[in-house]
């Protein structure tokens, strides 16, 4: 008897810490089933109007008139804007951080409504188009990517999934991923993010450029997207960048000339408001607060370059 007895309450340990350890979990799970149903169930400020059509065709022109935006009611960022990008043109915003570059960006593909004014796409309001088409007209490269647990293949084409073989490639070649491809154990299929392969910061900018020049937008906006892509690196992209660009309306926030040499045109921002606008040359020759950007912060270089080479070693790590 006391050996079964014995052998019993063995027998009954394992059940036991299990019982505890689902207990612990169910609790966990509950709260964190709460948090994701809160953030589910949150409704969108910005929404589809109930009369919105979708996207007209069009060349891509970009046209911002009297815009005012802020991000905290009485906190004006953008003050009475007014840009014209006409079809097919590529624009380098350039200027000092926090000056609103990304604001405007952001504003093409309606992350935010304005307060006043308008931002329109080939003449029509973003505001009365259905945002699913407005977003397949608009690609947007930030300067932090999100790559999801997934293979190389399915992330460059996240926008079509149907992409074919070719055209992965193409996208992947023009954004300059071809060299650490071929490094990757399992070239296209190698499994990247979180339980993936990591790749350093300037691996990563470059498979996003990738995905937007899949998804094949009518207008591409890099904000940022080759920060922390080395100078040289960069300038190999450059052509690549440069046939992806060609007849795609194109907004480039940049700190390196030779990225902001991709643009027909250059548009100096302070403070939320224009400043100047002109090609690179004119504004170095008439406006002061490029020159003061060019002289400061275009030709520093040396800091990312080394900032990469850290990156680089701790992704190899
Ligand atoms: P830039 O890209 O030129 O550095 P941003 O457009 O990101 O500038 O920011 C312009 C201003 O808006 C800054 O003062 C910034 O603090 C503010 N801002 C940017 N994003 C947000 C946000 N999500 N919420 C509140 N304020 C923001
Ligand atoms: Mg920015």
């Amino acid at each position: 008897a006391l050996i079964a007895f014995n052998s019993y309450v063995l027998l009954l340990v394992f059940p036991l810490r299990m019982t505890s350890f689902l207990v612990a979990q169910l609790a966990r799970a509950s709260a964190s089933a709460t948090r994701v149903h809160e953030i589910l169930a949150t409704e969108t400020e910005v929404s589809d109007r109930p009369d919105a059509i979708p996207l007209p065709g069009g060349a891509g022109e970009i046209r911002f008139e009297g815009v005012t935006f802020g991000y905290l009611p009485d906190v004006p960022v953008l003050r009475d804007l007014d840009l014209v990008i006409r079809p097919g043109e590529s624009i380098a915003i350039v200027g000092p951080t926090s000056s609103g570059k990304s604001t405007v960006a952001r504003l093409v593909p309606r992350f935010y409504d304005v307060e006043a004014g308008r931002v329109l796409i080939d003449g029509v309001d973003v505001r009365d188009v259905e945002l699913a088409s407005l977003r397949d007209a608009v690609s947007m490269v930030f300067e932090e990517t999100f790559l999801f647990s997934d293979s190389l293949r399915a992330n460059i084409a996240f926008a079509d999934e149907d992409a074919p073989e070719h055209a992965i490639e193409r996208a992947a070649r023009l954004a300059g991923c071809q060299d650490f491809v071929a490094a990757l154990p399992d070239g296209y299929d190698t499994l990247l993010g979180e339980h993936g392969y990591s790749l350093s910061g300037g691996q990563r900018q470059r498979v996003a450029i990738a995905r937007a020049i899949v998804a094949n937008p009518r207008i591409l906006i890099l904000d940022d997207a080759t920060s922390s892509v080395d100078a040289q690196t960069e300038a190999e992209i450059k052509r690549g960048l440069q046939e992806a660009l060609s007849d795609r309306t194109t907004f480039i926030v940049a700190h390196r000339l030779s990225t902001i040499s991709l643009a027909d045109e250059v548009v100096v921002m302070d403070e939320g408001r224009i400043v100047d606008r002109g090609s690179h040359k004119d504004l170095l020759v008439r406006c002061p607060l490029y020159r003061e950007i060019a002289d400061h912060g275009l030709a520093d270089t040396t800091f990312l370059q080394s900032d990469l080479e850290e990156r680089e070693e701790v992704a190899k790590l």
